[in-house]
């Protein structure tokens, strides 16, 4: 399919920056421009913002029932449209076409759960402790336009999450999607406007990130931020809300340990670990990353993951049978470079590939490093892209004192048979999702996010609402 041109979406229309400035956009498994972006600037900021408090009190006034209605529209036409929606993403991201195509189906199932949920956004009554008159009542309302900003790894899943939930608590919202991958969050907004959301509910516009957060955070129409990228970024912009008291949630970077206990099917944990690692070429923020295996089957383990990593099909994304794909832009394969590097000088053993593949696109080697030093940049920095870094330990204290070492707090791992063991780590491992014996698998229902350096607030389950809600406190006595 044809690649399009991406525009902005402000109040209703799909327009070009005022200034008809634009920005490059470019097919990471070929390197070649593919097509162009719209890059707004305050002028179209400014548009969007009155859209957007315009929007915001259109979409407060509907019953929830009628936003219910919009949003499983635009969740079926998700659905109907997944497969040319994949292979737009394809093109910008490289993911393979399978995951791209799983990425927009879940986007539909994110929609109707957070649609539902927009039903039961209760308050309560709560009996007076001194008058039997007073009718104490908790009024939850949404809390006004939001600011979203999103990266490029998930160019629809990062937007759905947070719009999803902001929709169902009646909140507007303008987000600045990634430049980098811009037809497929365009194309989500495509299907709320298709399902007939109200002009203003919804704005779309890109440009200079920085320049964009600057003006929207401290902008008083703006009630709500939320971001999803690195932890440095998240701390400059949950700052700078900070100095203008506006509410935040913040996805940030993760650095998963994956505790092989003595006792694990270690099959199992190379097969569910080795998945979740490779899936978008590691460029994923609940990847998998520091490999913690037990002393006794730390040989055993690493040539099994050698075996399936192996196994990978490298290569465009829109190709038949390609299993992992090209890195997002050429920053990652400089950085999957300098991890290599820096890691080989410290003592690890490179068990498998760390070269970059040909020279056209960013196609690196999916990477497996064995006896990792503690102190080798790979298991200290996110390293975002193909590698698993792999290191022993002895007692199950030891390996949990290393998981939680980081201040990264976001997803964690772990396999064994041990009732004991899962009880223990599900009580000490300090992140703000845990699977064991299992690949990680978030839904619409369950909590999404991280706790430390990881951020904060959640973008999934019920909790994910709170976010988007005032509760406020209305005393009436009956006079
Ligand atoms: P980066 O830190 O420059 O950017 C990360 C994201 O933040 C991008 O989407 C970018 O557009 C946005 N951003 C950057 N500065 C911003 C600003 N001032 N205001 C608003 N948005 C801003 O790095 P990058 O090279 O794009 O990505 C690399 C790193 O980002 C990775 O190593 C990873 O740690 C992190 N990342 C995390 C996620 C995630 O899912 N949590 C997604 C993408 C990237």
């Amino acid at each position: 399919m044809t690649y399009p041109n991406t525009q902005l979406f402000i109040n209703g229309q799909w327009c070009d920056a005022a200034a008809g400035e634009s920005l490059a956009v470019f097919n990471p498994a070929t390197g070649k421009e593919i097509g162009r972006v719209a890059h707004a600037r305050i002028p179209d900021l400014d548009r969007a913002l009155h859209a957007a408090q315009k929007g915001f009190e259109t979409w407060r006034g509907m019953l929830p029932i009628e936003r219910n209605k919009i949003m499983r529209k635009a969740a079926a036409l998700m659905r109907e449209r997944a497969g040319d929606i994949a292979a737009m993403m394809t093109q910008e991201q490289g993911k393979p076409l399978a995951e791209a195509k799983v990425e927009a189906m879940a986007a539909a199932d994110i929609i109707e759960w957070f649609a539902d949920e927009g039903m039961r956004v209760y308050g309560r009554i709560v009996p007076s402790r001194f008058n039997l008159s007073a009718r104490q009542m908790v009024i939850k309302d949404p809390v006004g336009p939001v600011a979203a900003f999103t990266p490029w790894n998930f160019p629809i899943n990062q937007v759905v999450r947070k719009m999803a939930a902001a929709l169902a608590s009646g909140c507007s919202m303008i987000v600045k999607a990634p430049e980098e991958t811009p037809a497929a969050p365009a194309a989500l907004i495509r299907a709320f406007v298709d399902a007939g959301i109200p002009e203003g509910v919804l704005g779309l516009v890109y440009g200079t990130p920085a320049e964009i957060s600057n003006y929207l955070i401290p902008h008083p129409i703006i009630r709500k931020i939320t971001f999803t990228g690195s932890t440095p970024v998240g701390k400059q912009l949950a700052a700078l809300a900070g100095q203008h008291m506006k509410r935040v949630t913040m996805e940030l970077g993760g650095h998963a340990p994956v505790i092989v206990a003595e006792d694990a099917d270690i099959s199992l944990a190379v097969k569910s670990a080795g998945a979740a690692k490779f899936r978008n070429a590691g460029q994923v923020c609940i990847a998998p990353t520091r490999f913690l295996v037990h002393e006794s089957i730390k040989k055993e383990f690493a040539a099994e993951m050698v075996k399936y990593t192996q196994g990978l099909k490298v290569g465009n994304g829109a190709a038949e049978g390609t299993t992992m794909g090209p890195l997002a832009n050429p920053r990652r394969v400089t950085a999957m470079a300098d991890f290599t590097a820096d890691a080989i000088q410290q003592g690890a053993t490179l068990a498998l590939g760390g070269e970059r593949i040909g020279s056209e696109g960013n196609f690196w080697q999916p990477t497996i490093l064995t006896d990792v030093p503690l102190q080798a940049k790979v298991f200290n920095d996110e390293p975002f892209g193909p590698m698993a870094a792999i290191r022993s330990f002895n007692t199950l204290d030891e390996a949990i004192t290393e998981a939680n070492r980081l201040a990264f707090g976001l997803a964690g791992y772990a396999f064994t048979r041990s009732l004991k063991n899962a009880d223990i780590l599900a009580r000490r491992v300090e992140v703000g999702m845990l699977w064991m014996n299992m690949p990680a698998l978030p839904s619409a229902e369950m909590p999404f996010g991280g706790i430390k350096d990881s951020g904060y607030g959640s973008e999934g389950g019920p909790e994910a609402m709170d976010a988007y809600l005032n509760a406020r406190a209305v005393t009436i006595m009956n006079v």
